[in-house]
């Protein structure tokens, strides 16, 4: 991680990079800059006022990740970040999945008529084999030639 000035740089009143416990989430996503070399401020990673390109710190569940803001803007960065840690908020991930999983409740429900689908055509097959056994049984010698589904040794003629 190229945090190392950011940890080290002095508090800056005018930008504010929340910390975990700030709103009581275990998600954090904050505005840095990673700065060209020839920036002024290149030491200074929560630098906002210069040209250099943003990114977002991104800390959840004890594993972190950074990403490009893929902006110049501090505040629009800024608005980035929002639009994550909304997206990784607890709440809002339940009312997602939630949504999702309404969405889901097709497939949930194709896959299981497949399945009974499938079932029913085993029983089918296996009910045709035991008529067509039956038969054979039944009806002997003419009815010899008929395959059934089980193939032959079913049914001595
Ligand atoms: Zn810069």
């Amino acid at each position: 991680m190229q945090l190392k000035a950011e940890s080290s740089a002095a508090p800056q009143a005018a930008v504010t990079a929340p910390e975990p416990s700030v709103d009581g989430t275990l998600v954090t996503v904050k505005v840095y800059t990673r700065h060209t070399r020839t920036s002024p401020k290149r030491d200074r990673s929560d630098w906002a006022r210069c040209n250099c390109v943003k990114w977002l710190y991104i800390y959840r569940d004890g594993k972190d990740k950074s990403i490009s803001a893929k902006t110049r803007s501090w505040e629009r960065a800024q608005q980035k970040a929002r639009e994550i840690r909304d997206s990784l908020d607890p709440i809002k991930q339940l009312q997602r999945r939630l949504e999702a999983k309404t969405d889901g409740r097709s497939s949930d429900v194709e896959v299981g008529v497949a399945v009974e689908q499938f079932i029913a055509e085993v029983d089918r097959l296996n009910r045709a084999e035991a008529t067509c056994a039956k038969y054979k049984l039944t009806l002997g010698r003419p009815f010899e030639m008929v395959r059934c589904p089980g193939g032959p040794g079913l049914v001595s003629v």
